[in-house]
């Protein structure tokens, strides 16, 4: 008896290809793509040891902990790493960048989050473009958090080094993802001698091996259920439409920010300005007093399918996440996810309007 997961033809490389070529149409972009064979971090790993070393100056934004780990692998590499910090409450500006540059001319490389579901906050990839071109510094950008559910233009930003994943509002596969690469990316890997060749983390060895090849033999056998799961999911986004898609998640971050103030109870956005919240995930502080990981806790357990985690680490205290992407991106998971946030409030004696914020998610959905 054959086996739907298990009995497959081998993926061919010219499937492989196409998969490949849908993933740069859905980016937009002429620039050379890569589908690397493993999570998100593969790439994001990947693609700053080929392209930073010793000589490198590196201006690296920290808006959430990705940005924080960006750092830590450059200062690896041998980079100089000069770290700009925001609040998280927040998004970072293209002034602050801007300044960045007037201080150390010499910056030659950028590493930037766009949205970020750990924080909530999504920032202004277009105008940072503007000002990372202007210096010539190589544009790196992790938009794993904001591809499906905001625009990621790689070509008209400027973006060098563009890694999406597809397990966030792409609703896809956790288990591969792809970077995009400039021609300037591709001859600083060239020119840097500490760059992984011969590893699962190179980049060079796709392209020589793959694309300059004119992608006709794997390198390796790929993850055959995997690529199907990303080509499903492509598939999909292109049947809904990518307009429809990102709006349906542009509405649901609108609708869980109004519905948690209508909620009341000292509920509150945790970023401050809605342009600066990213469209991917919604994230909301608790009252003082509230626990974030408590009241999630609580939340869960009369639903556990809801899309709601505390935030990482040191915010679990003070984090509520509403992880409303993919196929939670619908009315019915963010009107779920306040209902069972006021109930858990109300539990612990907090004031809540359950009714109210029911009224302001209907009404911010159309
Ligand atoms: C989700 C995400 C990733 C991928 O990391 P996982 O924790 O494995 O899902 C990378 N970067 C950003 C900004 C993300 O939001």
């Amino acid at each position: 008896m054959t086996h739907p997961f298990l009995d497959l033809a081998p993926l061919s490389a010219a499937h492989f290809a196409a998969i490949e070529d849908r993933v740069a149409r859905l980016l937009g972009t002429e620039q050379d793509v890569v589908i690397m064979q493993g999570e998100a971090l593969l790439p994001l790993e990947g693609a700053i040891r080929s392209a930073a070393g010793p000589g490198t100056v590196a201006l690296n934004v920290i808006t959430g902990p990705y940005g924080q780990t960006f750092g830590n692998w450059l200062r690896d590499c041998g980079a100089e790493v000069i770290d700009l910090a925001v609040p998280f409450h927040t998004a970072v500006t293209a002034e602050q960048i801007r300044e960045a540059f007037a201080e150390r001319p010499e910056i030659d490389f950028v590493s930037l989050v766009h949205a970020e579901a750990a924080t909530g906050n999504t920032n202004p990839v277009a105008e940072i473009g503007e000002v990372v071109r202007a210096h010539g510094a190589l544009f790196y950008l992790d938009a794993v958090a904001s591809i499906g559910a905001e625009p990621v233009l790689p070509d008209a930003w400027g973006v060098d080094l563009c890694v999406i994943g597809a397990q966030k509002a792409m609703g896809g596969p956790a288990g591969v993802s792809a970077v995009s690469v400039s021609a300037r990316a591709w001859a600083r890997m060239s020119a840097n001698p500490g760059a992984p060749r011969r590893s699962y983390l190179s980049l060079l060895d796709w392209k020589e091996r793959w694309v300059d090849a004119g992608r006709k033999t794997l390198l390796h056998a790929p993850a055959q259920l995997e690529m199907l799961a990303l080509e499903a999911c492509v598939e999909r986004i292109e049947s809904e439409g990518l307009d429809a898609v990102m709006r349906r998640h542009a509405v649901a971050a609108a609708a869980t920010r109004a519905g948690a103030v209508a909620l009341g109870g000292g509920l509150a956005p945790y970023v401050h300005d809605a342009s600066e919240a990213a469209p991917v995930a919604t994230t909301l502080r608790t009252p003082p007093g509230v626990v974030a990981s408590d009241l999630v806790a609580r939340a869960l357990f009369s639903d556990p399918a809801l899309p709601l985690a505390a935030g990482g680490g040191a915010l679990a205290k003070e984090m509520i996440r509403v992880n409303h992407y993919g196929v939670d991106a619908t009315v019915g998971a963010v009107q779920g996810s306040l209902a069972a946030l006021g109930a858990a409030l109300a539990e612990l004696g907090v004031a809540v309007d359950p009714e109210g914020a029911r009224a302001a998610v209907e009404s911010a959905w159309r």
